[in-house]
């Protein structure tokens, strides 16, 4: 994994986009920096008595098309930067799926699995007395991101209603169902990353069934992945988390490799593998499609080269660096970016704030319906400004297309002469 800064990742791909738009040095200079940032110190009291503190943010980057929009990552590597980063992707990522949000992102510094659940319900709430004068339905919808879920959610929802008094469940996304969350939510990024692959799939004339497929991670967005893919007829040859990678011949059962790993912590030693590899080793494996779903950076320009798969399809948030992204984009292999492919989980965050706003609720059908008909939509938009404009990748098309959405809301508002 590389060390690449993501915040300098996210200006890179914002640059490139820029040479096939028409925007000023100054008003790209704005799309390029968020509007604020929330750094804070949260005094958590530990279990034994002691006080601990812990490093705190949120970032708005912009809010031209609507309320920013974005998730709370706890994790011992999240930084301002890349915090910074990870809204930004937001934006563009809103943008690109046409919703009417902006783009934020929130994150604590800490290691969860070190704490016990009354420390981070404490920590959590800490953190969602430092956002709530930021926060609310009209202005800013934290969601999950690595390390937090429903959970979290509900204590950040409850905390913020307390405070406001009031009852507003569109405060936040991500929910448990009983409080205001969204059927179709848990699965949603791991099902657009599949719906994603499935159309570039079409778009390459290929075919789905029996195509093989390897996902690093094996977390929400990839295990998911894994069940939808093989449930289209795809054999799941290789699977990883931060363990290492299994592989097989055939097809793993992704139900039974979770089950594995919800039993023994890892899908590693998973008795029915054939082989156990490396992480890099399962990224530059010959499949037809490969799914990026732990953590950004995996791919950097020392693994560019010998990426085999046919189609990438990004879960993961920034999975591949600037630079090993150029070397991909000579070969022949086609990478749906992330801002498209993982948009489910802010797509069904808004059709949840919708639904919460509403006080209607929809069934799980209706929702993975409206889900696969967005990205169908957009996927093919894409394509249409990758080959219309003769632009160098679909990633570059998708930020010439979100930038463009930004740059005409921004220019609606008055926010730019
Ligand atoms: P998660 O915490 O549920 O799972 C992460 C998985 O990655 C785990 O299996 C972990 O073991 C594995 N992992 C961590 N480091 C690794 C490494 N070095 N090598 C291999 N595997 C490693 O997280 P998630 O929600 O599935 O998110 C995964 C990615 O998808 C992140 O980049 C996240 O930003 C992105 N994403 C998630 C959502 C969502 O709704 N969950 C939405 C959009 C994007």
């Amino acid at each position: 994994m590389s060390d690449v800064n993501p915040y300098q990742s996210l200006r890179t791909q914002i640059d490139e986009a820029a040479e096939h738009v028409d925007v000023s040095d100054g008003e790209l200079d704005r799309l390029k920096n968020p509007e604020r940032i929330l750094e804070a110190n949260l005094s958590v009291e530990m279990d034994d008595g002691s006080t601990e503190v812990f490093r705190a943010y949120r970032s708005q980057f912009n809010g031209d098309r609507g309320p920013y929009k974005g998730g709370i990552r706890y994790h011992p590597q999240v930084s301002r930067d890349e915090v910074k980063a990870l809204s930004g992707w937001m934006v563009y990522k809103t943008a690109v799926s046409d919703i009417p949000l902006g783009g934020g992102k929130g994150g604590i510094v800490i290691d969860p699995s070190e704490y016990s659940r009354s420390e981070l319900e404490r920590i959590t709430r800490a953190y969602a007395k430092e956002l709530t004068p930021l926060i609310g339905v009209d202005r800013d919808i934290p969601a999950p991101d690595v390390n937090t879920g429903q959970r979290e959610m509900n204590w950040i929802k409850d905390t913020y209603e307390t405070l406001e008094r009031t009852t507003e469940p569109g405060v936040i996304t991500g929910k448990d169902l009983s409080s205001g969350g969204s059927e179709g939510r848990v699965e949603a990024t791991g099902r657009s990353t599949v719906v994603a692959a499935r159309e570039a799939f079409e778009y390459l004339d290929k075919d789905i069934e029996h195509a093989t497929v390897a996902i690093q991670g094996y977390g929400n967005a990839g295990w998911v992945a894994a069940k939808l893919i093989y449930e289209m007829g795809a054999n799941v040859v290789a699977v990883s988390d931060s363990s290492g990678a299994i592989y097989t011949e055939t097809s793993f059962d992704p139900v039974e490799i979770k089950e594995y790993k919800r039993k023994t912590g890892s899908v590693v030693g998973y008795p029915d593998a054939q082989d156990e590899l490396t992480n890099d080793e399962l990224l530059t494996l010959d499949v037809d499609l490969l799914i990026p779903a732990a953590l950004e950076n995996a791919i950097d320009e020392s693994l560019a080269e010998d990426i085999s798969a046919d189609v990438v399809s990004e879960a993961a948030n920034g999975p591949i660096t600037p630079k090993a992204d150029d070397i991909i984009g000579d070969s022949d292999t086609l990478v749906i970016p992330d801002i498209l492919a993982n948009a489910g989980g802010v797509i069904v965050s808004y059709f949840e704030w919708v639904q919460n706003r509403q006080r209607f609720y929809w069934s799980e059908e209706r929702v993975n319906e409206e889900l696969d008909s967005m990205i169908v939509d957009q996927f093919w938009n894409l394509i249409d400004a990758y080959e219309d404009r003769k632009l160098p990748s679909l990633r570059t098309a998708a930020y010439v297309v979100a930038l463009q959405r930004v740059l005409d809301a921004s220019e609606q508002r008055g926010t730019w002469p």
